[in-house]
């Protein structure tokens, strides 16, 4: 149940211990996909998810921190200190709405280091617990081993944005290119020039509906799990009693 559509009554009465928050980005992503993709994506995740469990989905935060795609059009880069501080409020606020569990579907890399930063200093300062994942690296690995290749745009994230909503993309844009990306962690503004010199890395063109569905449906089956065995840790006291504490 997405939560801007309740009343404050159904918002009262309802269970309020499991929650979703879904993050994302204002992002250029190639000349084919949609703006929004890095959010549209976590949103569907979070419905389905909500589905399965009954669970309350809160309204996205849509605006990421994007350094990479900045030079290009239609990316609107939030700086990090802000973003950190204000997802830290929001998941204050979670908590002081009764969630017991939040759960951060993030779609876009550079937010990882800011969720972290507000999650970390979230459950140190309340009592909320939080879940972050970025689904496609943290989830259908299994899935995304069957692509031909992985990137920002690439065969990957266009094939689940033809499985969120076809309409949205504009398949005869999409193009190829291949990038080496460093195995170790190398900050540099050339770099990421380099990288994302037309906003796509990656083979957009290999993209379809059903790789895009079959890694979805992947992601979902894995975040369950992961929101099973969270609950599952949870539950365990120190003495490795169980206490109080269901969700
Ligand atoms: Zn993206």
């Amino acid at each position: 149940m997405k939560v801007e559509t309740l009343t404050g009554y159904e918002f009262e009465i309802l269970n309020r211990n499991l929650a979703i928050l879904p993050v994302g980005s204002v992002e250029r992503h190639g000349n084919h996909l949609p703006l929004g993709t890095d959010t549209l994506i976590p949103e569907f995740i979070s419905e389905k998810i909500a589905e399965r469990l009954n669970c309350l989905i809160l309204p996205p935060v849509w605006y990421g921190s994007c350094k990479a795609m900045r030079n290009f059009l239609g990316t609107f880069d939030i700086p990090d200190e802000v973003l950190y501080k204000y997802l830290k409020c929001i998941m204050v606020e979670a908590h002081r709405n009764g969630m017991k569990l939040l759960v951060v579907i993030n779609g876009h890399g550079g937010n990882s280091v800011p969720i972290a930063m507000a999650a970390r200093e979230a459950a140190r300062e309340t009592d909320i617990s939080i879940l972050v994942v970025d689904w496609w690296k943290d989830l259908g690995l299994e899935a995304l081993s069957k692509f031909t290749s992985t990137g920002h745009a690439g065969e990957d994230e266009t094939s689940a944005m033809l499985a969120v909503n076809g309409k949205l993309v504009k398949m005869d844009l999409a193009k190829s290119h291949p990038v080496q990306y460093p195995s170790f962690k190398l900050y540099s503004k050339r770099l990421d020039e380099r990288l994302y010199e037309i906003a796509l890395t990656g083979d957009a063109t290999k993209a379809d509906k059903e790789k895009g569905e079959y890694l979805l449906n992947a992601v979902v089956n894995d975040l369950i799990k992961l929101i099973e065995e969270a609950k599952r840790l949870l539950a365990i006291s120190k003495q490795g009693g169980f206490y109080e504490y269901k969700l």
